[in-house]
């Protein structure tokens, strides 16, 4: 029997009805003949609410406590499918992470699986039931109740399927699958049928919000076969796999922009070894994840370093690099909120020059002035006014013909 994860994002177990559905699909499932894990996230907003409701009781959030609290969301979402389940007449039983066996470090809030040990699962599953997991979530070294990050109840439903020899994990989620554009910036962008384990983690580290980030670099490291695909049409979405390399590739794959990020800059920084060292061990201390960095030639021996980090961690950066202006010998630092990412992605790319020449061609054409630049293997990205964004995302699915 082949077995298959299937996890349920929060807008598809967001109320009474769309859990009774859910519960109807995993049924169906069933009788094809396939044997079913869920995974799922809070119902809704929920966990939002509860972070909320956090700062409304006290301004310090002890990490063991919040993680207490935002775990609960999950909790709330596995019983319920299981009675959901019960009424179709389908045997199921609910899991905590811990339960589910879900080992983490002690890093609260942002924990890490180290282990899974999930003999409780497969017992479920030998006595004939399905089990449901509440995502996000496990228990620490230290036994104590962990969460793994914002949205990542996918990392539990692909954790699960590596370590359980799954057939597929499939993401169920309110779109039905990878675009090669946002859709509601560019209405004539088209759902992905496959794209390979690299272009999804470039997509997710360029803004893509379908699947979270380390989910896909999991997935790809244990070689978990994805599908994203939605609960509300329940139409085949998009696969993740691994790259075919016996097809012709498209040179480019998807546009995809991040209004989610803002830039800092240093100025007059002295041009010698060891400053960025300084900057960027301090800014990783405090766990603010720097994106793209530019730094520009010296002149008269001093220089200026640009870099993004998501707005939510502006303050932070912002409070981090002045402290270390004077030690630094550097001028000052500046921030800007009102930039944008837009990004090329594309395996082709590797065996295809030209791409940047067009995507900056292209820009130029727009009038879209280039900010900073960075690259890999698939990927180029720029940082544009916000205002000139989404006319970028346009102008460049127009380029590369991915209407
Ligand atoms: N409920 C958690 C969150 O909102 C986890 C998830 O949805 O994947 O971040
Ligand atoms: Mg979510």
């Amino acid at each position: 029997m082949p077995l298959v994860v299937q996890k349920y994002g929060g807008t598809s177990v967001g109320d009474a009805d769309r859990i009774r559905a859910v519960a109807d699909h995993v049924a169906r499932t069933r009788r094809a003949g396939a044997e079913v894990i869920v995974v799922v996230s809070a119902m809704g907003k929920t966990t939002d609410d509860l972070i909320r409701l956090a700062g409304e009781v006290s301004s310090v959030q002890p990490p063991r406590e919040y993680d207490m609290l935002v775990s609960s969301g999950e909790r709330i979402s596995t019983a319920l499918l299981c009675m959901a389940l019960a009424e179709l007449g389908v045997l199921a039983s609910s899991f905590t992470g811990s339960q589910a066996g879900i080992v983490t470090d002690t890093d609260h809030t942002k924990a890490k699986i180290v282990d899974i040990r999930a003999g409780r699962l497969t017992e479920a599953l030998q006595a004939g039931k399905v089990p449901v997991v509440a995502g996000f979530q496990g228990v620490s070294t230290e036994r104590d109740v962990t969460t793994l990050g914002r949205g990542a109840s996918d990392l539990t439903a692909v954790a699960l399927a590596a370590v359980l020899g799954a057939d597929v994990c499939e993401i169920y989620t309110d779109v039905t699958g990878v675009f090669s554009a946002d859709p509601r910036v560019v209405p004539d962008a088209h759902k992905l049928s496959r794209v390979s384990f690299e272009e999804m983690l470039e997509i997710a580290a360029a803004g893509g919000r379908v699947l979270h980030l380390r989910s896909a670099e999991f997935a790809r490291n244990h070689n978990v076969p994805l599908q994203v695909r939605s609960s509300f049409t329940w139409e085949p979405g998009t696969w993740i796999v691994e790259e075919d390399t016996s097809m012709e590739q498209a040179v480019v794959t998807a546009v995809i922009h991040d209004t989610s990020q803002a830039k800092v800059t240093v100025g007059g920084v002295p041009d010698k070894p060891g400053i960025a060292a300084r900057l960027f061990r301090s800014l990783a201390d405090v766990s603010v994840n720097v994106d793209d960095i530019v730094q520009n030639a010296s002149v008269h021996g001093t220089t200026d370093i640009s870099f993004t980090v998501p707005r939510t961690d502006l303050k932070t950066a912002v409070e981090v690099a002045g402290r270390l202006v004077e030690d630094l010998g550097a001028d000052d630092v500046t921030s800007d909120e009102d930039v944008a990412k837009v990004s090329v992605i594309g395996a082709g790319m590797k065996s295809h020059p030209g791409v940047t020449a067009t995507m900056f061609e292209t820009l130029a054409e727009e009038g879209i002035n280039i900010d900073l630049i960075s690259t890999s293997t698939i990927r180029i990205s720029c940082i544009v006014r916000m205002e000139d964004v989404e006319r970028a995302v346009r102008a460049l699915h127009r380029a590369f013909e991915l209407a």
